[in-house]
């Protein structure tokens, strides 16, 4: 039963033969670039998302910046964070000048609340960029009627795709720019890529445009309409981070398995509930986390340190030698050299409380039930053998 099975990583894509096929129809078609595949992926996150625009982008690190962008925000701007996420969050803001400004998450949620973000505000702030951790979603109409107006509110949505709002629509339909990944590890997996969702058309063609250099006419265009490179024009500066046509192929199939996907992320995260040891302890989990509007991303685990001999890191290194890949999501972006090197960073209690507690148990679509098991009878040994 306890016998050693192949590594878990924390997350990994699920790919079957139809994505095999998808990517070879491709291939074989005579353009890979952004193109038809590209335009119906789009069309069919629109219908996912329950959204008018979605406009896909090489990364969901691309998406922010762009967001950031079309929103106005520059030099001078501060933009209100978390600390407790990927670095995109954060540095999107520095693309353009603009001041990421940290802020405090709750303890439970993992998620920045409307407080932490009042606390934040200066007359300079100009948008606050929320992450819906692992894949909890923020209430985002309830925050946008705490905050001032004239702040914009962009959603990190990378962990996402598949949650719901508390009125029970998908994240992305909120009416914010709305960014997601297709990360190699995320729920949705293309190797590489990201989108925009949004309500507003002006607003996605100057995204579009933005993605391919700034030029109104996009690639696929002027290769199924070669006179159509005598009208191309340069509308204003913009960046090479368009998706292409392999990606999307793959991307439109696993969009179809999402379903598939999101139930066993929910059977392994209730197996890891039911079965974990220490929680007689505390030892916790993310609030939320067996909620269907929840995507799973993420499983994080909240150690009872008080009643351990050993801290996070070790139990992470000890969990690693016996094939468990887990993780840490995240360490605090104010506690790392550059941003501390940029400007002082305020203390953030809860951010720094959690990042001692807290580890990440591998999950994800292509894990077996039987792989979830052995990754709770490695840990309640392990932790077993810590208490104190
Ligand atoms: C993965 C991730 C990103 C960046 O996504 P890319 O597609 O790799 O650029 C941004 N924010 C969060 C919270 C992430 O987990």
């Amino acid at each position: 039963m306890n016998e050693k099975i192949e590594y878990l990583p924390f997350g990994r894509p699920n790919f079957s033969s139809e994505e095999i096929d998808a990517v070879t129809r491709v291939m074989k078609s005579g353009w890979i670039g952004m193109g038809p595949e590209t335009i119906a992926f789009e069309q069919e996150l629109c219908v996912f998302l329950n959204v008018s625009n979605v406009v896909t982008v090489n990364s969901c690190t691309s998406a922010l910046e762009l967001s950031l962008l079309v929103s106005g925000i520059g030099p001078g701007d501060e933009v209100i964070c978390p600390s407790l996420t990927w670095c995109s969050t954060a540095n999107a803001s520095l693309y353009l000048g603009a001041k990421p400004v940290f802020c405090d998450v709750d303890l439970k949620s993992l998620c920045i609340t409307e407080q932490n973000i009042i606390e934040k505000i200066t007359e300079k702030t100009k948008a606050v960029v929320v992450v819906h951790f692992g894949g909890y979603a923020i209430d985002v109409v309830s925050l946008r009627a705490k905050l001032p107006p004239e702040i914009v509110i962009i959603e990190d949505a990378a962990h996402a795709i598949g949650s719901r709002y508390l009125d029970g629509t998908p994240v992305g339909s909120s009416g914010n720019l709305t960014c997601f990944s297709f990360y190699a590890n995320k729920n949705l997996s293309t190797g590489e890529g990201g989108a925009i969702a949004l309500p507003n058309q002006e607003v996605a063609d100057r995204l579009r445009s933005l993605r391919q250099h700034g030029l109104v006419s996009d690639a696929w265009k002027r290769f199924t309409h070669p006179k159509s490179i005598l009208t191309a024009e340069l509308m204003e500066l913009g960046y090479k981070m368009n998706y292409n046509d392999l990606q999307a192929s793959l991307g439109r199939v696993q969009l179809r398995r999402q379903g598939e996907f999101h139930q066993r992320r929910l059977d392994i995260a209730k197996l890891y509930c039911d079965e974990l040891a220490g929680q007689e302890f505390g030892l916790s989990f993310q609030d939320d986390v067996l909620s269907e509007d929840h995507a799973r991303h993420l499983f994080v685990v909240m150690l009872p340190l008080e009643h351990l001999n050993i801290d996070r890191n070790d139990f992470v290194i000890a969990l690693r030698d016996r094939n468990v890949g887990a993780a840490i999501h995240y360490a605090p972006l104010h506690s790392m050299k550059f941003y501390r090197d940029l400007h002082d960073q305020p203390s953030l209690e809860n951010t720094e409380r959690l990042y001692e507690k807290i580890l990440t148990l591998p999950i994800s679509a292509s894990m077996t039930i039987e792989q979830a098991k052995y990754v709770v009878s490695q840990f309640n040994s392990l932790i077993q053998e810590c208490y104190k």
